[in-house]
């Protein structure tokens, strides 16, 4: 069969997305055609059966006077339609062609020509099957088209993995494709129904399927939905389907919906997430681990002032006349400084820490604050001053606070990196913040040579790096933290250096 040929070329050799829906469909490559549409061999046995008694009949119709009469043709007709059945078109017009012969054949041998019933008989014979034999070619031609359409059709929802499937809102009566009762693990014979689809959805994902066909009932023009399928023996299947509204028949609207098994993307997405955080986990501990100095300088300072206070606290008490109120006034620096400096440890430790991002509204500027607390000491001992602006005050956004603070700590580090190789008096960092009617805005700007012209459009690629000791992960990473906050950052050469801007989307204070 030609339709069987071309899908053999077509799932030639190769690693593919073809050659991998066929494995998944056969348990391994290269298995042979997709679709096998030859006959069985009892078929095939009971055709040739059936062949052998019509010509048998023709063979003793032949040795009869009236083998031209209307039993006679109807037995011609009958092989013909045979023929059709089981033969290719050209069979089909040759089988008629003999069948016209043969009757010719004997008009002549019997001399029917000598007599005039003989000769209208031979006729009305002759018409009569040249005429079926016309239709039943044009019937074959059809249904051959139809049925190379059907396997083109079949073969193409197995290769991409994507079934078809009909339904209507108001008497929920379904129908579908192979592909669909493959997807859906049914045998694929047996008519499907809306319980089936139940039976093999997880119970939390019942109300989806029950709101498609209520939307179906409400004669929404586009359907789409996307679920899971739990399997009988546990595998999750993850199934994404776009219907539309076909046709209206008896004041019922009937839908044609696409049915895509999407588990290997779910899966593949799913991977490409988790390696994206681990690799965003892994840039912000090494951020960590260049940031040592500052942070045990930020923990030392109240660290200091808890011995310098317990050291005055003491003295305070040692005294003839123990000064009491002192005392207590020292122990509650001691107490503060004792919780600055937690503080600042539970920061890096969060920051350290690997976690799943949760997004809850938090206030801008503290994060910007909580940053650039960090870098403090970092800053201070590359001789860096800074000026902050930050006037998003009563500003918040959705966001990761730790996320937040590893695109904010990357950029600052990035300045610090831009600007040591200038001059100590003119290094400045400016950071600002500032709100525009959906969002907030965060600058950090410095005093470096500034970014080349050609390199603006690379600045964000992963491994892009100028640094001879640079990753090139870092603004890659921002860029998709940001993107996953539904927010903007870009970057553009300032009045003397380089400029960082972050754009998120605002949101109402919590309370
Ligand atoms: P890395 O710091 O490892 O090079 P990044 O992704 O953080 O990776 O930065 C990529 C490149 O962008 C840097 O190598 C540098 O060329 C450029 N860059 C980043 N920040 C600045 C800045 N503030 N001024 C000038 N160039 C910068």
């Amino acid at each position: 069969m030609r339709g069987n040929e071309s899908f053999r070329q077509r799932t030639s050799r190769g690693f593919n997305p073809a050659s991998r829906a066929i494995t998944a469909l056969t348990g391994h490559a290269n298995s042979g055609p997709l679709i096998h549409v030859s006959k069985s061999r009892y078929e095939t046995w009971l055709i040739w059966a059936i062949g052998l008694v019509v010509t048998a009949g023709i063979a003793v119709i032949n040795t009869s006077p009236h083998h031209r009469d209307i039993a006679a043709t109807v037995i011609y007709v009958t092989l013909l339609l045979m023929a059709a059945n089981v033969f290719t078109i050209r069979t089909v017009i040759g089988v008629s062609l003999l069948c016209m012969a043969t009757i010719v054949v004997m008009f002549f041998v019997d001399h029917g020509y000598q007599d005039w019933d003989s000769f209208t008989s031979f006729v009305r014979c002759l018409t009569a099957l040249s005429a079926i034999g016309f239709l039943a070619a044009r019937a074959k031609q059809a249904s051959d088209h139809l049925r190379q359409h059907q396997i083109y059709l079949t073969g193409a929802q197995c290769l991409s993995q994507t079934g078809s499937v009909t339904f209507s809102g108001v008497t929920e009566l379904m129908a579908w494709s192979e592909e669909s009762a493959r997807i859906f693990e049914y045998p694929i014979n047996i008519p499907v129904s809306k319980s089936m689809i139940l039976a093999r959805t997880p119970v939390e994902d019942h109300g989806l399927i029950h709101h498609v066909f209520n939307l179906a009932a409400q004669r929404e023009p586009q359907i789409e939905i996307r679920h899971r399928l739990l399997m009988p023996d546990g595998r999750i299947k993850h199934i994404h389907m776009v219907a539309t509204a076909l046709f209206v028949q008896d004041d019922r609207v009937e839908y044609l919906g696409a049915v895509m098994d999407v588990t290997e993307r779910m899966q593949a997405e799913e991977m490409l997430y988790r390696t994206q955080a681990q690799l965003t986990h892994m840039c912000r501990v090494t951020t960590l681990g260049e940031l040592t100095a500052s942070i045990a300088h930020e923990v030392n300072q109240p660290l200091t002032a808890v011995i310098s206070s317990a050291d005055g606290c003491r003295r305070w008490l040692d005294r003839p006349q123990p000064d009491i109120a002192e005392a207590i006034r020292g122990l509650q620096r001691i107490n503060d400084n004792a919780h600055r400096a937690s503080e600042v440890i539970s920061r890096v430790r969060a920051l350290a820490r690997k976690s799943d991002p949760i997004r809850r509204p938090e206030p801008i500027n503290e994060i910007v604050r909580e940053s650039l607390a960090l870098l403090q000491y970092e800053m201070a001992h590359n001789h860096i001053r800074s000026h902050l602006d930050l006037t998003a005050e009563d500003s918040w956004v959705s966001a990761d606070r730790i996320q937040l603070q590893q695109v904010l700590i990357n950029l600052l580090v990035n300045a610090r990196q831009a600007m040591s190789g200038i001059e100590q008096k003119r290094r400045m960092l400016h950071v600002r913040t500032f709100v525009t009617p959906y969002e907030v805005i965060v600058e950090v700007a410095d005093c470096g040579p500034g970014i080349a012209p050609d390199m603006l459009p690379s600045l964000f690629t992963p491994f892009f790096t100028t640094r001879e000791s640079g990753m090139g992960m870092g603004l890659s990473i921002c860029r998709s933290i940001i993107d996953s906050h539904d927010g903007k950052i870009w970057a553009q050469n300032n009045a003397g250096g380089a400029s960082f801007f972050i754009s998120l989307p605002t949101v109402r204070r919590p309370w």
